[in-house]
């Protein structure tokens, strides 16, 4: 993977809707003090057998929203003292504390590491609805662990560091502590250098729950719910959901067939796509 994120915190001034971290869902919110940041970067940073300058890729600051969380501008100078490769920080943002930070932000990240997504355009964006479980949603048990086994996050997105540990995958990562699971890897030097196997506890725990990895429309990011599968719904309701005690979720019994899967893959199912962006006043999808 390029990029490895820390989760400073998974509290945000939005609530989207599938959003990615489960924004809403979460009965405590958790915002990483500034030893386990150190300690995650640390982590990241350390040489280990093969990677004498430890992770080649870039290191991520993310949430939730990262500028809410109250020590945004120590956490900025402790990844500058850490990280001292400028271009290997990244920052992701809504952009909510921009004003504040701005000049911090200047100082920590170059521009092109600083990925900003207002999520305001409310005429566009579309979520995969990752809370319709895998499990639920595809009988066919041998395809969905093919569509897991392919799960286009896998290629595209990265692995994480929440307060619980080290994940494979930033959505298994926030999964874990939505549903109170055992946690990932303890964060030390090297844990990123595993070979596939070595994490597929987390993945039989995780993506069966998830509906990233199979082919289905996708949801308005500015819905007023969230697509819920009838066994994530008791999983919510039995870790307190405030989302679904205010009855924002719809119920989907849907199961996909294997046809109905290959006819969304066919009509070129994007999920990664889920955002136009603005090049020169036009909206563009890549
Ligand atoms: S299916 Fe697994 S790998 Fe894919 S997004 Fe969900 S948890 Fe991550």
């Amino acid at each position: 993977m390029p990029e490895i994120h820390i989760e400073i915190t998974n509290g945000c001034n939005l609530e989207c809707s599938n959003c990615t971290r489960h924004i809403g869902h979460h009965k405590k919110i958790f915002k990483m003090d500034l030893e386990m940041i150190r300690k995650a970067v640390v982590s990241l940073t350390e040489p280990v057998a093969g990677f004498p300058q430890g992770f080649p890729g870039t290191i991520g600051i993310m949430g939730g929203e990262p500028t809410t969380h109250p020590q945004f501008a120590e956490i900025c100078k402790l990844f500058q003292k850490l990280i001292p490769e400028k271009h290997k920080r990244q920052l992701w943002t809504d952009g909510w504390g921009w004003e504040k930070y701005k000049a911090v932000i200047g100082e920590t990240f170059d521009p092109d590491n600083i990925i900003y997504n207002s999520h305001q355009d409310t005429d566009v964006g579309t979520h995969q609805p990752l809370l319709v479980a895998a499990e639920d949603c595809v009988e066919d048990k041998e395809l969905m662990w093919r569509l897991i086994g392919n799960c286009w996050v896998q290629w595209r997105w990265s692995a994480s560091i929440t307060p619980k540990g080290a994940f494979f995958c930033e959505v298994a990562a926030s999964l874990d502590w939505l549903f109170n699971g055992p946690g990932g890897f303890p964060i030390e030097p090297g844990w990123w250098v595993r070979e596939p196997n070595e994490f597929m506890d987390q993945v039989e725990r995780s993506c069966t729950k998830c509906g990233g990895a199979v082919p289905m429309p996708g949801e308005s990011a500015h819905a007023d719910y969230d697509l819920v599968s009838p066994s994530n719904l008791k999983r919510l309701q039995d870790a307190g959901s405030p989302r679904v005690a205010r009855g924002k979720y719809k119920l989907t019994d849907k199961v996909f067939t294997k046809e109905e899967i290959q006819e969304q893959i066919k009509k070129g199912w994007a999920p990664y796509s889920h955002r136009p962006y603005r090049v020169d006043g036009n909206l563009v999808r890549f």
